[in-house]
């Protein structure tokens, strides 16, 4: 087949989808003709190291190139055109104009196929000083390599992050790794936004424990010169953080210039709008990864997720689509997952407060903490888990789990199920790999899906801590007295489970009792005996390890 006929596929961006599509490409089309085009140096680098390279985690900057233009080239015959910019997309004419930012000079290039795997860029707001020397944003491995250089020409001692998601705070770990005071500004009043407020909670606390400064609620208004030439980030509060640097991580924005000029549909997000084969509105063009809408797997609405697994997977199927398979995106569920210096924190699917913005009533939640292996094993610790599912039938919506060990395992789990439909039913009977090193033979998984269970088939009845108490309402606590002096709810009654059988006439008829316990396994065994005696009472979900700081006393 000569080059005139073989098809061409021209793909602009060539990392995360733009390298996986062009692989999976050639895996199915041995003919046809690839050539990916990327603005940067590099193409197939990890955006994902970034952080641990400018933490000194990942030694060498080498290290972050997972496929050289040689290897694309050599095993998969493929063009890599790098430092090179796609600028216009010409339709009618199935030309792609590039130009090249060694030289200058522009040619156009005739596509059968195109692909777009542009990315998504960090936002930059048109704040007062935002262009000083010294605000950075980390995109690729030239802004990590100008980080260093920074920090390493000015001796850097202190940071400002501004933004406080996945991005900011490995940054926030990585420049403290290194050394230097860092304060995180953050304009919600938590950090890791995808969380709910108390989950992100036992995130703050490992920051704060780690010696991170953090300074919720407040947006960050201007940034001045400071005093010693350092940079001065203000705030809307009128509060100001000195740093020898700033890293602005305050979200990123999907990349449609080139869409949007050649007239290709947007989706209501603002990101390129797609079918579930990934072909945009013009049949001829494809579109994946950050700068794609994507339908949320839980809610069923448009949404920007960027994140690399979906980014891979929509190369592979676009690659599969221009071959005439039928294999189809799913959607998005979220599952993420963050290091922050000794903890771990993921989550999947819908979050609360996703589902209440949202204003799906059908739905209950549910906290624990379980261990990530057998107590009796050496080294055990804590998951504290949340899941949320349908009340109406038990569908797992979502689920997020901070701890020091075994979090990924849990939460893979519950996104496994959740693409699969599955229920809290579901978790309850999931078979998993035992042994006491590694779980326990009812694993955390296990707990959750019979904790969630019990409520649904009305065998408990739960109580939540951000339920106002109002006239009437009974904080039980049946831990024993020594757990109780050393912290209780402000005004609870304290009976021990073991004594409750025999004091039940302490307890105030028609009162409204949320019993609790450490975590609500003894507060679930009250309910039970309290029901059982005719008294109605529910259980505080995650027992008083969830109860809020300004709840005790
Ligand atoms: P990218 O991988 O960003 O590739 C887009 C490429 O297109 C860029 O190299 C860009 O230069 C090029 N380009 C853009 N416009 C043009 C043009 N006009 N012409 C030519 N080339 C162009 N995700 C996770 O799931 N887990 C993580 O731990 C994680 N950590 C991250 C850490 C950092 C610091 C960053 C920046 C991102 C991280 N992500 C993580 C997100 C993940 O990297 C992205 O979701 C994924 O790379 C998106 O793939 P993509 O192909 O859409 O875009």
């Amino acid at each position: 087949m000569s080059a005139e006929t073989m098809r061409r596929v021209l793909i602009v961006g060539g990392v995360a989808g733009g390298a996986s599509c062009a692989a999976r490409l050639r895996r199915l089309d041995e003919r046809a003709d690839i050539h990916i085009f990327e603005r940067g140096p590099h193409v197939s680098f990890a955006n994902c190291g970034l952080p641990y390279y400018i933490g000194d985690v990942i030694p060498r900057e080498e290290d972050l190139l997972v496929a050289g233009p040689q290897i694309f080239e050599k095993r998969f015959r493929i063009h890599v055109h790098a430092n090179t910019e796609a600028v216009a997309i010409d339709r009618a004419a199935g030309e792609l104009r590039v130009r090249d930012l060694t030289t200058g000079g522009e040619r156009s290039e005739r596509f059968d196929h195109l692909v777009l795997s542009p990315g998504a860029s960090p936002i930059r707001p048109p704040l007062p000083g935002i262009d000083r020397p010294g605000i950075f944003t980390l995109r690729n491995i030239p802004d990590s390599v100008t980080i260093r250089e920074w920090i390493a020409g000015r001796r850097a001692k202190s940071a400002v992050i501004v933004g406080g998601g996945f991005i900011g705070l490995e940054m926030a770990e990585n420049l403290a790794r290194r050394g230097l005071e860092v304060t995180v500004v953050e304009m919600l009043n938590q950090v890791m936004p995808p969380f709910d407020p108390e989950m992100a909670e036992y995130v703050a606390a490992e920051l704060r424990a780690q010696g991170v400064r953090l300074a919720l609620g407040d947006g960050v208004a201007a940034f001045e010169e400071g005093p010693g030439g350092n940079i001065l980030v203000k705030t809307a509060s009128g509060a100001e953080y000195a740093g020898d640097m700033v890293v602005l991580s305050i979200g990123v924005r999907p990349d449609t210039a080139l869409a949007k000029a050649a007239g290709l549909e947007l989706g209501p997000r603002g990101g390129i709008k797609t079918d579930d084969q990934m072909r945009t509105s013009d049949p001829r063009i494809f579109a994946i990864g950050d700068a794609v809408e994507v339908r949320d797997w839980v809610t069923g609405a448009p949404v920007l997720i960027p994140l690399a697994g979906p980014a891979n997977r929509q190369g592979r199927i676009a690659a599969d689509a221009l071959c005439g398979r039928d294999s189809k995106f799913r959607g998005t569920q979220g599952t993420a997952i963050c290091g922050i210096f000794e903890l771990q924190a993921a989550a999947t699917g819908a979050s609360e407060k996703a589902l209440r913005r949202a204003e799906f009533t059908d739905f209950e939640t549910l906290a624990l903490h379980p261990n990530n292996h057998a107590g009796y094993y050496p080294g055990a610790e804590k998951i504290h888990m949340k899941i949320i599912f349908r009340t109406s039938d038990g569908l797992l919506l979502g689920a997020q789990a901070v701890g020091r060990a075994g979090v990924d395992r849990r939460i893979d789990v519950i996104a496994a199920l959740i693409q699969k439909h599955g229920t809290v039913f579901d978790l309850e009977e999931s078979e998993l790999c035992y042994a006491p090193q590694f779980g326990t033979a009812k694993d955390a998984i296990n707990f959750a899906g019979m904790a969630a269970a019990n409520v649904l088939r009305g065998d408990v009845a739960l109580a939540h801590w951000h339920e106002p108490a109002q006239e009437g309402t009974l904080f039980l606590d049946v831990r024993s007295p020594e757990e109780f002096a050393g912290g209780h709810v402000a005004g609870a009654l304290n009976i021990p489970l073991e004594t409750l059988r025999d004091r039940l006439t302490e307890i105030p008829a028609g009162a409204d009792i949320r019993a609790y316990c450490a975590v609500g396994i003894r507060g679930y065994l009250a309910t039970r005996v309290l029901f059982q005696n005719g008294i109605p009472a529910r259980n505080l979900s995650g027992g008083f390890h969830s109860a809020p700081a300004k709840m005790r006393a």
